[in-house]
């Protein structure tokens, strides 16, 4: 089923009715997969000349998540990013803290973990959100964070002692 045959069935279940905005939204988010928040969508349809207002997008937001077309990644600077997840593999997120760059991996110890864990604590685990923070390898190559690093590496040899 393509996202949007999806999304109609969650509107028609939830006795609301559908928008050609809407259908226009969820287009531009899978045309191409990328972790996006709400103003970067609205200027990727205002760039294809898309008129949608962003109030209407902000409405929308939460019925793609309901649905499960997206679901939110991270939180940065006060602002929710999202990804398109229907049809997508799951995967974990590395995440530059300087220049916002996002690698997406998946690992089998993920998954170890997850199941370890849920078991010891009796959880039916049904998902999870692993993210890792940093810095990408040029931004670490131009010394961004390398106090903060220092920092870091001290603190630890603190609590090792
Ligand atoms: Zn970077
Ligand atoms: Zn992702």
């Amino acid at each position: 089923m393509d996202p949007i045959d999806k999304f109609r069935e969650y509107i028609k279940e939830k006795g609301l009715r559908n928008t050609p905005e809407r259908e226009t939204i969820i287009e531009e988010i899978f045309c191409t997969h990328d972790h996006f928040d709400a103003d970067e969508l609205f200027l990727r349809l205002r760039n294809k000349r898309r008129r949608i207002s962003k109030a209407s997008l902000y409405r929308t937001i939460p019925l793609l998540i309901e649905s499960g077309l997206i679901k939110e990644v991270y939180f940065e600077n006060g602002h929710r990013h999202y990804e398109q997840i229907y049809g997508y593999k799951h995967h974990c997120h590395l995440r530059c803290a300087n220049c916002g760059k996002i690698i997406e991996f998946a690992d089998d110890e993920v998954v170890k973990i997850q199941e370890r864990i849920g078991k010891k604590y009796g959880f039916v685990i049904t998902s999870h959100r692993f993210e890792l923070v940093g810095y990408c390898p040029q931004c670490a190559k131009r010394g961004v964070g390398r106090k903060r690093r220092q920092l870091f590496t001290k603190e630890r040899g603190k609590e090792a002692r």
